[in-house]
């Protein structure tokens, strides 16, 4: 029998194929990444029944497109079966393709369902025709027509999702380009279908008293396009919302984590802790447990910013953080407090001693082991312990307290750690009172200079003087250096007072000398902050020049330990002082831990005895004068002037001169004096020929 088509209904069934291409390839793209399953398998259902109802509506267009010589219509229970087929097939092959994995299986089985279940629609919809004698289908092509349908169907899942990974550039038109590729497989796969077909000579369709096709076409075509529509519009639109809602909640949780976490170190920040600490509070007095506040602070931390960089700075911190991560028992709050304080918050304590186990324990492995991270830096805390209920019932006053059992632990010597005690407090107090006073003493002219006289150690004459400095406050009362120095130096405050200190001791040299007395050589000390300053030397000789003062005139004092810091950067810094004409002193000899090989790089003028050492000649006999003459035979031997501090006894004095010390220093011969008392002795003393 001789079949032909409306071409009119055949280009409508080719669009309606195409826009239900493009709904199903934005409804695959988008449901894998629906965050909630309930969303995901509501969308997968309206997005079966608009995909079910397109493709069916292809099909039923295409066909009604088709006519015979003789009626046509179309069985409705056989057609309704058809579209359910249809809606069927899609929900499956949307389930199978929809899964957040997509593997190469589920895409195969997700094609042949969509691909079957379009055969199956399309051989149900022409069962409908309800043809007899009944429609014979040629085997060539309807197997050409079944591999279409499976072929096209998994190639255009396989594009729906290769496109929804695709960035946003252009993904419309790429996506449009597929629909249409889509929409010519279903297409093909209909028209093979039909020329498989081979209706009988004479037969007659048992359908064919159904309603008008034209107007049958007309509504279903209507009726597909707003379904279509309207699900592309809904899918748009949540897309945008789930959008919005996705990016919001990414917000709120990136400031959550800025709110509760510090950001170098990812551990919890301050205010983070302060909450765990008060819940621990809350918990420990129910459960009338202890716990204990581990306030650390990192050694020399600001010596390795300064010297390193700030990026440097930052690298350590953050390899730290995570060592005392593995330090820590595994229920423990590590955080950062800012700047190189860092707190433990232990819970759940038996006693004291497992606090203090903790404590040793994060010293030894900081101390011992070898970590995996790339800072080759070995990074040392001190350590203050609080304990609650013992130390302190308030967040404020336990970390008060361990901050001040720190600082405790720093004096002892640093990479240690301490319990509080409640004489800490007012040390703590008094290291605040002496921050606060150090910040308006340059400017208030609260520092004075005292000179302690060195005298020649064979002719007891005055060799030169150590210029010391004083703090004058008005409610402090004077205060010793080695009281604010420390704190002064942990501020970076020495670096300006040191500045001054020179300035000071120049102007008095010229003072005296404008006075008629002879020209004193003055030690001048220099604070290891000091020495980090890339530019201490041209400063120093500036401020020499400045006041109108000879380089000789000033000798400046390194303590031995800090000298032996970073030796290999002493020596650059030496040569530099001593080709501007300074000389230099190593102070406090024997407190160290000395290279001799380096003693000798350094090629210094004058090496100090601890007065530790001055002192040990009475109090430790034999042993002690063994020591004190071993000093200065190897000074003398590298050529070096030895000066013995703290002179303080007459037998002292007796056996160094015995053993040709150079020059004496001490309360014996000489107290530190102010600028005036100086003067006076410089008056009445006549000069060795060297003391210049
Ligand atoms: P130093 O450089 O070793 O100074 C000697 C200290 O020993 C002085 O203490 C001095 O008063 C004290 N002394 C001298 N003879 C005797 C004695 O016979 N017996 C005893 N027991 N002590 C004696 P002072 O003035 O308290 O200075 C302490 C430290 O503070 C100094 O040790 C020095 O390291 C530091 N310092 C002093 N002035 C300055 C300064 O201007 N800048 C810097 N950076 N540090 C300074
Ligand atoms: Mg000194
Ligand atoms: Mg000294």
């Amino acid at each position: 029998m001789q079949s032909s088509y409306n071409p009119w209904l055949v280009a409508m069934s080719f669009v309606v194929a195409s826009l239900a291409s493009y709904t199903a390839l934005d409804l695959t793209g988008r449901i894998y990444v629906l965050a909630s399953p309930r969303l995901r398998q509501v969308w997968r259902m309206g997005g079966a029944l608009a995909l079910g109802v397109g493709i069916w509506s292809m099909h039923f267009v295409a066909m009604l497109a088709f006519s015979l010589p003789i009626p046509l219509g179309y069985d409705f229970a056989d057609t309704a079966y058809s579209l359910a087929l249809a809606i069927g097939a899609s929900y499956l092959a949307l389930c199978l393709t929809t899964h957040t994995q997509l593997t190469a299986a589920r895409l195969v089985g997700g094609g042949a369902f969509m691909g079957l279940g379009i055969a199956g629609m399309h051989y149900s919809g022409m069962a409908a025709l309800r043809m007899s004698p009944s429609i014979s289908y040629r085997p060539a092509w309807f197997a050409a027509s079944l591999a279409i349908a499976i072929g096209a169907s998994s190639a255009a899942l396989w594009m729906a999702r290769a496109l929804s990974n695709d960035d946003a550039r252009h993904v419309l038109r790429k996506r449009f380009g597929a629909a249409l590729v889509m929409a010519i497989a279903i297409s093909g796969m209909h028209y093979v279908a039909m020329a498989a077909a081979e209706f009988a000579p004479g037969a007659i369709c048992g359908a064919a008293a159904g309603v008008n096709a034209a107007w049958l076409a007309t509504s279903v075509i209507l009726f597909t396009f707003a379904i279509l529509i309207v699900t592309l519009l809904l899918s748009r639109f949540d897309a945008r919302t789930s959008f919005l809602v996705g990016a919001v909640s990414k917000l709120n949780g990136q400031i959550v984590r800025l709110a509760t976490l510090d950001t170098l170190t990812g551990l919890p920040n301050r205010a983070t802790l302060t909450e765990r600490i008060e819940r621990a509070i809350h918990a420990a007095r129910r459960q009338r447990s202890l716990f204990a506040i581990l306030f650390m602070d990192l050694d020399g931390f600001k010596t390795i910013n300064d010297s390193l960089g700030h990026s440097a700075g930052d690298q350590v911190l953050a390899a730290f953080a995570q060592r005392l991560l593995i330090c820590v028992r595994a229920g423990d709050t590590v955080a950062r407090l800012g700047g190189d304080e860092f707190v433990v918050l232990s819970e759940n304590l038996a006693s004291r001693t497992d606090a203090a186990a903790l404590a040793e324990g994060v010293l030894e492995r900081m101390r011992r082991d070898t970590w995996a991270d790339s800072q080759p830096l070995q990074v040392m805390p001190s350590i203050g312990i609080a304990l609650f209920p013992e130390d302190g019932d308030s967040v404020d006053t336990l970390l008060k307290h361990a901050d001040a059992a720190m600082y405790e632990a720093k004096r002892a010597g640093r990479s240690t750690y301490r319990f509080f005690e409640r004489r800490m407090n007012e040390a703590a107090t008094r290291t605040l009172q002496i921050q606060n006073a150090l910040r308006e003493a340059l400017a208030e002219r609260h520092f004075t200079l005292h000179f302690q006289p060195k005298f020649d150690g064979k002719s007891e004459t005055l060799a030169g003087a150590e210029a010391l400095i004083r703090l004058h406050h008005p409610q402090l009362g004077t205060l010793a250096p080695l009281e604010f120095i420390p704190i002064a130096e942990r501020s970076g405050q020495i670096v300006q007072i040191g500045y001054w200190v020179l300035r000071e001791a120049c102007r008095q040299i010229r003072r005296w000398i404008a006075q008629g007395l002879p020209p004193i050589k003055v030690a001048i000390n220099l604070s290891p902050r000091q020495l980090l300053q890339a530019d201490l030397v041209p400063t120093m000789l500036d401020i020499v020049n400045a006041e109108g003062v000879r380089c000789e005139q000033i000798m400046f004092e390194i303590t031995e330990t800090v000298a032996m810091q970073d030796a290999a950067r002493t020596i650059e810094m030496l040569r530099e002082f001593q080709a501007s004409g300074f000389e230099i002193a190593i102070d406090d000899f024997g407190t160290g831990y000395s290279s001799l090989a380096y003693l000798q790089r350094f090629r210094v003028k004058q090496l100090k005895i601890d007065r530790f050492f001055t002192n040990g000649l009475d109090a430790h006999g034999e042993e002690g004068s063994a020591i004190v003459s071993a000093i200065i035979a190897l000074a003398h031997s590298l050529e070096m002037d030895v000066v013995a501090e703290g002179v303080e006894t007459e037998s002292q004095l007796h056996m160094l001169k015995a053993m040709r010390c150079d020059e004496m220093q001490g309360f014996l011969l000489g107290k530190p004096l102010t600028a005036e008392a100086f003067g006076d002795l410089l008056r009445g003393q006549t000069l060795t020929a060297d003391a210049c």
